[in-house]
């Protein structure tokens, strides 16, 4: 229905594509110098960041964190984290732990979680009495630190066995406000302002639908952050929680973006208007990435002639994240002729999106898994047909590819009546703490 005007637009969109390829291949020429150390500097940071990351999760040996003095002797805190490929059998091995003691350990925790869900990083706090007079450490206490919001606590019981006193308990929020400038580009500046990588990275997926990290934002353009940090008195833990609130001043006005949780329990952002960030399909998949070929014709650059392009190629380096465009389902998965590796997402009847050229898949992907808006399915490189590595994006509307720069882009979600109101109420305390924060 909308078809016909679509094609004028088709056109328009071409000439304008091709005065912007133009124009970036005059800038490129110019500031390729600047240029490569801007994405150097990206890569470096993101690896850095990832490294550090990994780093923090394989520092799996135990150190003590407190200690206290109690009536009956000395009692401390012992902090363990899960090692790369360690089951928690072997972990509370590690930790010196009775097979009795594993044993009830292992069920305490399987009442509540299962132990196939342990992962690298996961935190155990094992609280120890040393006992007069004959200085033996005895275990009395372990604290289960089993997701970013809740801890599990076991002690033991009367008959001296190790058991948990209920279900897991959601650890205390705090809130911390972080603002700084773009200097250079968005993923090194608000490191530099103190925010960790899996924050940023959960920053510029919330903006993705919304702006184009590579160039609407502007050395000079600010940024205001709101995260929650969860806590745990007992242990001293402070974990890093979600964006709650977030600013980026740039040219054209503030793009705002709140935290809400749905009657149903899940989490979105909206701006203040009650529209949420989640657009349709991701016009940009990839972030970090300048389009280098438009959706039109052109000069093939390997076979030589004229064809249709029916796609957008992003430029970016080995091993960026590709992001689902959108909810769907991995339909097709595998190498495709000169498309190389190749992923095909169906998002509902009419629409799907196409990926090529992966260098790998992402972890645990397989043809006819569901995957959510903005998981990572594979990585950018340079399998098939290809002179350099690059992402080539296509939309498919009703099995035929289309301009994603055309494709509609509402948001997702638009509230409305109560719903609207319970979130503008949400909006104007969240305001409320900010406002507190910033002075
Ligand atoms: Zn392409």
């Amino acid at each position: 229905m909308r078809f016909r005007y679509l094609r004028h637009l088709e056109l328009i969109a071409s000439i304008l594509c091709f005065v912007l390829g133009a124009t970036l291949i005059l800038v490129d020429i110019y500031e390729d110098h600047q240029v490569d150390i801007q994405k150097d500097a990206f890569e470096e940071s993101y690896v850095e960041a990832e490294e550090a990351e990994q780093a923090l999760e394989e520092e799996g040996t135990s150190k003590v964190v407190a200690r206290e003095k109690e009536v009956a002797g000395e009692s401390f805190l012992v902090e363990s984290r899960i090692k790369r490929g360690e089951t928690l059998e072997k972990f509370l091995q590690r930790n010196n732990t009775s097979t009795d003691e594993r044993k009830q350990i292992v069920q305490a925790i399987r009442k509540y979680f299962s132990p196939k869900l342990i992962m690298p990083g996961h935190r155990f706090y094992f609280r120890y009495d040393k006992n007069l007079p004959a200085q033996q450490n005895v275990l009395k206490k372990i604290i289960f630190i089993l997701s970013n919001t809740k801890k599990l606590v076991i002690t033991k019981n009367q008959s001296g066995e190790f058991v948990s006193p209920g279900p897991p308990v959601s650890l205390k929020t705090t809130l911390s406000y972080t603002h700084g400038g773009i200097e250079d580009n968005f993923y090194t500046s608000a490191v530099k302002a103190g925010l960790n990588a899996s924050l940023v990275n959960q920053l510029i997926r919330i903006y993705s639908y919304s702006i184009d990290f590579q160039r609407a934002l502007k050395s000079g353009d600010t940024f205001e952050v709101l995260v929650e940090h969860p806590q745990d008195e007992e242990t001293g833990y402070v974990g890093y929680g979600e964006v709650v609130y977030a600013t980026l001043f740039v040219a054209g006005g503030p793009l705002r973006l709140f935290k809400h949780t749905l009657d149903d329990g899940s989490i979105e952002y909206f701006n203040e208007k009650g529209e949420g960030a989640k657009k349709a399909l991701l016009k940009t998949p990839i972030k970090g990435a300048r389009v280098s070929s438009c959706f039109g014709k052109r000069t093939h650059p390997i076979r030589g002639y004229t064809k249709m392009h029916r796609g957008v190629d992003f430029a970016a380096p080995i091993g960026t994240p590709i992001f689902a465009a959108g909810d769907g389902f991995i339909k097709k998965m595998g190498r495709l002729r000169g498309f190389g590796n190749y992923i095909f997402i169906q998002h509902s009847q009419d629409y799907g999106t196409a990926y090529a050229h992966l260098h790998r898949y992402g972890k645990n992907m397989t043809k006819g898994k569901k995957v959510k808006q903005g998981d990572v399915i594979g990585y950018v490189g340079m399998t098939g047909l290809t002179t350099g590595p690059h992402l080539h994006y296509e939309i498919h509307y009703r099995g035929e590819e289309v301009n994603p720069q055309l494709v509609n882009m509402a948001p997702q979600q638009r509230l409305s009546g109560k719903s609207l109101e319970k979130f503008l109420q949400v909006m104007r305390d969240i305001d409320q703490k900010a406002k507190a924060l910033r002075s």
